[in-house]
């Protein structure tokens, strides 16, 4: 017999057992989702290395799951044709924490504290293959990968700190490839085991798996079958022995046991999306990318013609857990298929402009071939054009959410995702139209709630050319600049510019709707009230003055000029025309020191 080796698991897989084990009592039912979601993630592995290596798939062809439950012995088996495990990847992947959804989840408890919310966490969540435990007191797997021509088997109990491997020797277990994991359940929870609450679960929970899961169900048919006349009927009759003994019909239930198919297979973008629900789409998000919460919005379309792919896109409701990089995203945000086949998850970034990295969802095209890379992606004219319909289909998502009823959805999309769009104000000059009137931002007039651009327009007087704006730390140093004082006298909006990023993006805007971004800071700011006449007086009456002032500043200031601009204050400093802002200047600072 081959030797049995045994591993400690790594310090938080014991922590999360623990947990699992002696404190999660609701919500156990996850368990089963968690494990299909895995034979999937298995097959689609296995289906996509086929692609070029046809041979992979040699004796077993099918691609599916099985679910055999025994009720008797309180156990449960899921069975996969997938790619299996290797002797190293089993320790990898069942002893340690590789996976983002279960640092998520550790990640949430910490935050939660309150351990009364632990069963809704882990129902949110999933903690992927270690919550065969809710249910498990001994979970057995074995397995054989493709890669390998030796199959393993791993073995687990609850309240163990360690774990054993061993070959699989007995010829009459083999399998061909794949694998099987095998739940002895707990004393209590040996109701799993029933079939039909197997298939009510998988119902439930496997909607979106697009491999087909069989589940072994007993069945029936019925037949007729001829039986003998009851004697005593046939006595009534007044027959005797001679007459020919007379036969019936009779129906009877033939019980026997076989796989049925219980999950719809076909993957919900390939359904028409007037038969797909919200819900179903939100689910849908919900399973796919391991979210919690509801998206803002999805948008499902189907794109033909000179280039033929199917997508569902989703703004989520919030950025990422911990800190995300907007620069370098990497954020697997966007699932490529080709023909239905998973290709990657690591092509987000040749897709979508990484400004519009957060934009979640799957794509399905019957155009690209079943090996593209990111090399064949980048040079692809089709990906181009994927990729400008995508962005045009992204924004009319994000201003379905601006345009709704609901305001509060709309300011929770501005607080995750405004850096972003003010990001794309700065990387996209394409899209500039697209993106201008989703910004938003504080003004004169408004210092609580941020206004559109269109409200600003607006909001402008007959008269005014220019969109005005001032740059600063916050709204309340805006307010206090004495730039502002004429434009208060005159009632004219001013948008205040208090994110490091506000000003940049709006300069490379330039203008909006025709009207030019005017800094009210520089010099030369004309709001319409020029009286020549009147300055030509004031220059010959105070000129010597600002000749006098501008000797004894020397090169700390370029020039010193009469204003018009001031309503109370004596004086004020104002930048070149052509030179950085005040406020760009404190950038640039900051950013070299
Ligand atoms: P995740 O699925 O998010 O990676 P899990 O805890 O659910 O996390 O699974 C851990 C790892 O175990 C998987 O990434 C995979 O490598 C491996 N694994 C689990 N189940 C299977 C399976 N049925 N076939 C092949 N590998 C599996
Ligand atoms: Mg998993």
């Amino acid at each position: 017999d081959a030797p049995v080796e045994k591993y400690e698991y790594q310090a938080e897989v014991s922590r999360l057992m623990d947990l699992i084990v002696n404190s999660l009592y609701s919500n156990k039912e996850v368990f089963l989702r968690e494990l299909i979601s895995n034979a999937s993630d298995a097959l689609d592995k296995l289906r996509f290395l086929s692609v070029t290596e046809p041979d992979l798939l040699e004796g077993a062809s099918e691609l599916d799951i099985r679910i055999q439950t025994d009720q008797e012995n309180g156990i449960i088996t899921l069975m996969d044709s997938g790619i299996g495990m290797t002797h190293q990847e089993l320790v990898d992947s069942l002893g340690t924490i590789a996976h983002s959804g279960t640092a998520k989840f550790l990640k949430a408890l910490k935050d939660s504290k309150d351990s009364g919310s632990d069963s809704n966490l882990i129902g949110q969540f999933g903690v992927g293959f270690y919550s065969a435990f809710l249910v498990a007191d001994k979970v057995v797997v074995s397995t054989k990968s493709s890669k390998s021509d030796k199959q393993y088997v791993w073995e687990g109990e609850a309240n163990s700190s360690s774990y054993i491997i061993r070959e699989e020797t007995d010829p009459e277990k083999f399998i061909h490839r794949g694998t099987s994991i095998k739940l002895h359940l707990k004393c209590d929870e040996k109701g799993f085991a029933h079939p039909e609450r197997i298939e009510r679960l998988v119902k439930n929970y496997s909607q979106f798996v697009s491999f087909p899961i069989y589940t072994w169900q007993e069945k029936g048919y019925t037949k007729e079958v001829e039986v003998d006349e009851d004697p005593a009927e046939a006595k009534k009759d007044g027959a005797d022995d001679t007459v020919e003994k007379k036969k019936k019909t009779k129906k009877i239930v033939e019980k026997y046991w076989d796989w049925e198919l219980t999950n719809e297979t076909q993957p919900i973008w390939l359904r028409n999306p007037k038969e797909v629900t919200t819900e179903q789409y939100n689910e849908f998000y919900k399973k796919t990318f391991n979210e919690y919460l509801e998206p803002l919005a999805s948008s499902h379309f189907t794109t033909e013609g000179e280039v033929e792919f199917r997508s569902i896109l989703y703004v989520p409701a919030i950025t990422p857990m911990g800190k995300e990089d907007i620069v370098n995203p990497k954020t697997k945000n966007i699932r490529l298929y080709v023909k239905r086949v998973f290709i990657s998850d690591d092509f987000d970034g040749e897709l979508f402009p990484r400004y519009l990295s957060f934009v979640k969802g799957v794509v399905d095209s019957n155009d690209l071939p079943l090996n593209v890379s990111r090399e064949i992606l980048q040079e692809s004219r089709i990906v181009r054009i994927m990729r400008k319909r995508l962005v045009r289909k992204a924004f009319d998502m994000i201003l379905g959410i601006s345009v709704s009823e609901n305001r509060e959805d709309y300011e929770k999309f501005w607080d995750n995702f405004g850096k972003h769009l003010k990001l794309g104000c700065i990387e996209d000059r394409e899209n500039h139209k697209r993106l201008a009137p989703l910004l938003r931002f504080f003004s004169s007039q408004s210092e609580e709630e941020m206004i559109s651009l269109d409200e600003y327009v607006e909001n402008m007087k007959p008269d005014q050319k220019d969109i005005y704006y001032i740059a600063a730390d916050s709204v309340t140093s805006a307010k206090n600049t004495p730039f502002l004082e004429r434009l208060y006298e005159k009632d004219l909006e001013v948008l205040f510019l208090v994110d490091p990023i506000d000003e940049v993006a709006v300069t490379n805007l330039k203008s909006y709707k025709e009207k030019n971004f005017v800094d009210i800071s520089k010099e030369d700011l004309d709001i319409g009230d020029k009286n020549e006449e009147k300055e030509k007086e004031m220059k010959q009456e105070f000129g010597h003055i600002c000749d006098w002032m501008k000797k004894r500043l020397g090169d700390k200031v370029a020039s010193v000029q009469i204003s018009n601009r001031l309503k109370t204050s004596p004086c004020v400093l104002v930048s070149g025309k052509f030179g950085w802002s005040a406020n760009m200047e404190r950038l640039m600072k900051s950013q070299t020191v």
